[in-house]
């Protein structure tokens, strides 16, 4: 069980881990630390995961609470709803940054 200390504020909950990893590197990309919470349970058994109803929740220092919400408030405007089309021909949701077929990084539209 991981221990949090109090200061610590949930900011997202993911739908998924890989989802939490994203949210994660865009917090990080900002230089926020960040912790997230219940991935262990994913690693050890998927089934308590569902069992439990726990889903993988993104957590910052409460201090950085308004800067991570504005770097969610910018990717919900600019994510999921701009599909990209990378090089190798592959449609994408915009809330992926890497081609998942061929690796490639998205063009910078920005
Ligand atoms: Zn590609």
């Amino acid at each position: 069980m991981l221990i949090f200390v109090s200061n610590w504020v949930r900011v997202y909950t993911a739908d998924n881990p890989p989802e939490a990893v994203f949210i994660r590197g865009l917090l990080e990309a900002e230089g926020i630390p960040v912790r997230l919470k219940s991935m262990e349970l994913w690693a050890a058994a998927v089934e308590i995961y569902f069992a439990e109803g726990a889903r993988p929740s993104v957590w910052v220092p409460e201090r950085a609470r308004w800067e991570a919400e504005r770097v969610l408030a910018q990717r919900d405007r600019s994510g999921t709803g701009t599909v990209w089309t990378c090089r190798c021909g592959e449609r994408l949701d915009g809330q992926f940054t890497v081609c998942w077929r061929c690796g490639a990084a998205r063009p910078a539209d920005d």
